[in-house]
């Protein structure tokens, strides 16, 4: 199998120093690694009912697409605030330094629907468990949630704990 760590371009101070960034461009640029990161997220899933796949903004885009038609399953955008034209669910999170927010369209998430949650990385865990709840609260079930890499050394799990999480990647 294609290496994809080797793909993976680490940017040291990206965005502010001290950081050091893991940058997915270069692996998704890369036809065998891009099909072999889809296909592994595929596999995982493949089997279990899935209704909509839900991507995070902006790299879970990248991503939660093509797992859902591979899938057979519907896509569902979670954005930033003001970009989701009709009605819709925020959910607010801590950050570092200060909160972010998130919103889903109120009518994307049925109660009952089985839905899994997509995003490039899973570093604190804030960003993921806050989509769980957005999701939950408007009574969607929260199958699982994926990632291409999980940063073991921040911990993020724990913020997930009792979820079923899957990450192709850990470093
Ligand atoms: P968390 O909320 O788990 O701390 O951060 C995860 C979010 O930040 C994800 O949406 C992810 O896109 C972004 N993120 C954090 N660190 C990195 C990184 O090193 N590389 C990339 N590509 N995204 C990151």
């Amino acid at each position: 199998m294609t290496d994809l760590k080797s793909l993976i371009r680490e940017v040291p101070d990206f965005p502010k120093p001290g950081i050091n960034f893991f940058d997915i461009t270069t692996l998704l640029k890369d036809p065998e690694g891009w099909k072999a990161t889809i296909d592994a997220l595929k596999a995982r899933y493949e089997g279990i009912q899935v209704d909509v796949v839900v991507g995070i903004e902006a790299r879970g885009f990248f991503f939660a697409p093509a797992i859902a038609y591979a899938l057979g399953a519907g896509f569902v955008p979670v954005r930033k605030p003001g970009k989701l034209p009709a009605e819709t669910e925020t959910v607010e999170y801590a950050l570092e330094y200060g909160t972010d927010k998130l919103q889903v369209h109120k009518d994307a998430i049925q109660p009952g629907m089985k839905v899994l949650i997509i995003d490039d990385v899973l570093a604190t865990g804030g960003t993921a468990s806050a989509v769980a709840q957005l999701i939950e609260r408007l009574g969607g079930q929260v199958l699982g949630l994926g990632f291409l890499i999980e940063l073991d050394f921040l911990n993020g799990k724990t913020k997930l704990e009792g979820r079923e999480v899957y990450s192709v990647l850990h470093y």
